[in-house]
């Protein structure tokens, strides 16, 4: 079996960080290196290392995802005007082979500016 991923060791509650929310299949926690004045990764407990690794009985996790992308936006105070950035592969800056959505706030919405 592969190693498990930060993200996983954050939920099993082997590194600390706060747990924003959770539900039975995602949760969020605050970026530690944040890019923007609001910076949260919202990660599904299924460890996928990458949405390009998702299959046919992940779409309904996916969706739930995203519909729960927009519930957190909204809690934090930045419901009208967020970005969701997903990394996937090392090629396109992956870095934690555990697939999550960057949620960011209060971000400069720059034409182009893709980049995290
Ligand atoms: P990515 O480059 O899309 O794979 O994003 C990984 C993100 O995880 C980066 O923005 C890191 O700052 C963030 N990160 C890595 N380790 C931790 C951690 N222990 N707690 C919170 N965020 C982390």
């Amino acid at each position: 079996m592969s190693e498990k991923s930060v993200f996983t060791r954050i939920l099993e509650g082997e590194i600390p960080s706060e747990i924003l929310y959770q539900d039975e299949h995602c949760f969020v926690i605050r970026d530690i290196a944040p890019k923007a004045p609001t910076h949260l990764l919202l990660i599904p407990k299924k460890p996928i290392p990458k949405l390009s690794d998702a299959t046919e009985e992940d779409r309904e996790l996916l969706g739930h995802l995203l519909f729960t992308a927009k519930k957190v936006a909204q809690a934090a105070g930045i419901g009208d005007a967020f970005r969701l950035v997903i990394n996937n592969g090392a090629g396109a800056g992956q870095t934690v082979f555990h697939l999550h959505l960057h949620i960011l706030g209060n971000v400069q919405m720059s034409e182009g500016s893709l980049a995290l």
